[in-house]
C-alpha cells in the first residue's frame, strides 16, 4: 500500500480502530471473562481525551467491558490511533531501517 492508499484507508480514528478490532480477533470478540460472543460495542465519544475514548466491548452476558485498545502500545496512550497508525506505516516503509537488517 502507498502512502495516498493509506491515508485513505485509516483516515478516521474509527477506520484505524475497526482495523485493530480485526487483528485482534480475527473470529470476532469473544468476552475475556466468560467467553460470550455476545456483545455491545460503545464508543465513548464525548470523552475529551484519546485514551478514553477507545471503543470498549460490553459482554452481554457478565457485563464485563473489554477496551479494544487493552494490552496493547495504543492503551492509554494520549496520541490518537490515527497518528499512530501513520507513524508505524511510515517506519515500516523506511528503506533506511530495512537495509540495517539486510546485506
Ligand atoms: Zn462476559
Amino acid at each position: 500500500m502507498d502512502i495516498s492508499g493509506f491515508m485513505v484507508r485509516f483516515a478516521s480514528e474509527e477506520a484505524c480502530e475497526d482495523h485493530l478490532i480485526k487483528l485482534r480477533w480475527k473470529e470476532g470478540f469473544r468476552c475475556p471473562k466468560c467467553d460470550s460472543d455476545q456483545f455491545t460495542l460503545i464508543r465513548p465519544n464525548h470523552r475529551r481525551n484519546a485514551a478514553s475514548r477507545a471503543p470498549l466491548f460490553q459482554c452481554k452476558s457478565c457485563h464485563r467491558q473489554t477496551s479494544v485498545t487493552s494490552g496493547t502500545i495504543f492503551h492509554r496512550s494520549h496520541i490518537s490511533l490515527s497518528k499512530w497508525f501513520s507513524a508505524i506505516y511510515l517506519l515500516s516503509n523506511d528503506k533506511r531501517g530495512l537495509s540495517a537488517t539486510t546485506p
